[in-house]
């Protein structure tokens, strides 16, 4: 047998992956290779430093069986997330290192990735999900919610399971998916571990609580690790990395706050610029900004209008006296919910007329308390029916590489009509008003791992953004330029009129002479007789974007979740179809598998 040459080694050497012998599972491998190559030497040596640090402080803890801590062969507990925005991956990464704590070995599987094995191997079950738009599961969670629901279903006598569920009360249906996983799996013969839980905006607390309990129940069972090891009052949670959350906001100073649409525009769209000179915050491009959302003094001053308490009177609220005026700037105080109105309704001895209340008919709050005031309801007790007002989230529109301490947002200002009365979103108007030298705006950084740009920069992208979902691609490019990313880059966008409407209409004109864009092709549907749609377009460039696809394109879609972004599938789908000559059902395995492998993401609500 001849010895291969030097250059063939060195040629082989190079082409060897080294993450594919790499100990984690595909999306830590796609992390650590987002953030590894952003690093600079001096903080890989710190950060190879504070690992040694960690796994030499792990195990001079008396011998343990370490089975949890790394994905175990054969996982007691799997934990299984669906996650849109990112807040059930985050919880369920909680659950995972809550499970090591305890010595429990486990498993951390996004729904996307989890086949029928893994649910027939599985032994116990813990489901994170959330919910969208009218009751739908989150996109990542669709092909197990389906497989789950068909004749295909395993039996699943041999698991105990529990779920969390993630929702929101102001839609009619609350934390359906979660519903439907846990009334699907008992109905597969799975046995309950722990009740449900149903957490709103708000999850925080609930969440935590629900983790305690299956943590410790587990725990008891089949912990690895000696109990004794473990002290009653240990946190089952580990502590909140990043120093700024929705609790404890960074003021960040507004740099620009400039109309984008024109002022004859049927709508206000705002670029915004913000400092984050000093926060530590670094986000990616596809992260969101959280914006902590205050009522305005008008809107509560309307509320105490038709409550029979004084503004001043005391009320307990986050573990301190407040003054009722101040505690209703941060609840919501706008539309009723079906939970509201169910509880008011019994808290003030009329159980029988929450039914009246058509909550689909945007009932506002103060028009519900003119109506039926809170009778024989103490301020306090009324308070807390009310939901904290849940913070917003906005794509972030830049790039940390091209515009370094700063970030930029696409904020649509919302205004909508309601009995003849004129009412403004609360978070865009806060953002339309907050011009001169002393604005600032209250946010924190909301990581969205599920919608990046390609590990590998040669690859294409493909970026389907009507309106203000065009925001993250602003990032992308600008981040695709800042890493002279040698890909194609390719965008759709849409919105009513070419005159009035065309969003960050010179920059993309310049990207494109600059060669950072290769294509653009717009869809203004309102400038002609018929509509013209961002799919219209894409279905007449069919043959083209099917090409893409072949050679490895990543394709994005951002912004209304209603009717665009299962337009555009339906569009993804077709092409497919036509251009791979695939039936109906091939073409949608082929998405599938594409959503799977992080090729096909949506950031859509
Ligand atoms: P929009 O309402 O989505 O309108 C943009 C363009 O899309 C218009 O030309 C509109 O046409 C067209 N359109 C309407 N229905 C469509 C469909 N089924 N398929 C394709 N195109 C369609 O724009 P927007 O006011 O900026 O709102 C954007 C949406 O994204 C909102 O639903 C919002 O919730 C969400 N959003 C996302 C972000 C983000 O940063 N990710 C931020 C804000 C908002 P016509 O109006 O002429 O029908």
């Amino acid at each position: 047998m001849s010895t291969p040459s030097k250059e063939l080694v060195r040629d082989l050497a190079a082409h060897v992956d080294p993450w594919s012998t790499a100990p984690f599972d595909s999306p830590t491998v796609q992390t650590l290779q987002r953030l590894v190559p952003q690093l600079t030497a001096h903080q890989r040596i710190w950060l190879s430093g504070y690992l040694a640090g960690s796994v030499a402080a792990a195990v001079a803890v008396p011998a343990a069986p370490t089975a949890a801590s790394t994905p175990a062969s054969d996982p007691i507990v799997t934990v299984l997330f669906g996650s849109q925005s990112g807040n059930c991956e985050r919880l369920a990464a909680q659950v995972g290192e809550a499970l090591s704590k305890r010595g429990v070995p486990h498993v951390v599987l996004d729904m996307l990735d989890c086949r029928k094995s893994h649910l027939q191997e599985a032994r116990n079950l813990l489901v994170v999900v959330s919910t969208h738009g009218e009751g739908e599961p989150p996109d990542r969670a669709a092909a197990l919610h389906e497989l789950l629901h068909s004749r295909k279903a395993p039996p699943l006598k041999h698991l105990k399971y529990s779920v969390l569920a993630l929702g929101d009360t102001s839609y009619e249906r609350f934390c359906e998916t979660g519903k439907q996983f846990d009334a699907r799996l008992a109905a597969l013969g799975a046995e309950q571990l722990h009740a449900r839980v149903d957490c709103d905006v708000d999850y925080e607390h609930n969440a935590r609580e629900w983790i305690d309990a299956v943590v410790a129940k587990l725990a008891s069972e089949h912990a690895a690790v000696p109990a004794q090891l473990h002290t009653a009052s240990e946190p089952t949670l580990a502590p909140v990395a990043t120093a700024y959350t929705r609790k404890n906001p960074f003021l960040a100073p507004v740099l620009v706050n400039q109309r984008l649409t024109t002022r004859d525009s049927e709508k206000d769209v705002r670029h915004i610029e913000l400092s984050l000179e000093g926060s530590g915050i670094h986000y990616e491009p596809g992260d969101a900004i959280g914006v902590v959302v205050r009522n305005p003094v008008d809107r509560v001053d309307a509320l105490l209008a038709t409550l029979p308490y004084g503004p001043e009177t005391p009320i307990s609220h986050e573990g301190s006296q407040q003054p009722l005026r101040e505690v209703l700037h941060s609840c919501d105080i706008g539309l009723v919910t079906r939970t509201f109105a169910d509880k008011y309704f019994e808290r003030i001895g009329q159980p029988e007329r929450a039914a009246s209340i058509n909550v689909a008919a945007r009932v506002q709050l103060s028009e519900l308390l003119r109506e039926h005031p809170p009778q024989a309801l103490g301020a306090e007790d009324f308070v807390r029916l009310l939901r904290p007002l849940a913070p917003r989230l906005y794509s972030i529109a830049s790039s940390a590489r091209a515009t370094p301490d700063e970030v930029h947002l696409t904020v649509g200002l919302v205004h909508f009509e309601l009995n003849g009365t004129g009412h403004f979103g609360v978070a865009s108007k806060q953002f339309a008003e907050m011009e001169g030298d002393d604005a600032v705006a209250p946010i924190y950084l909301h990581r969205n791992p599920n919608f990046r740009l390609p590990t590998d920069p040669d690859l294409p992208i493909v970026m389907i953004g009507p309106g203000t979902g065009v925001a993250p691609f602003r990032g992308f490019i600008a981040e695709r330029e800042a890493q002279s990313a040698r890909g194609k880059n390719w965008l759709f966008f849409g919105e009513r009129h070419f005159r009035t409407d065309f969003l960050y209409q010179a920059e993309w004109l310049d990207y494109r002479k600059r060669g950072v864009l290769h294509r653009i092709e717009l869809a203004f549907s309102r400038d002609q007789k018929d509509k013209i749609y961002v799919q219209h377009r894409m279905r007449e460039h069919g043959r083209e974007l099917y090409d893409w696809l072949q050679q490895g394109a990543h394709v994005y879609v951002c912004g209304d979740a209603q009717h665009m972004a299962s337009d555009v599938q339906d569009a993804l789908l077709q092409i497919l179809q036509e251009h791979g000559g695939h039936s109906a059902e091939r073409a949608a395995e082929e998405l599938l598998e594409l959503q799977r492998v992080r090729r096909y993401q949506r950031d859509v609500y």
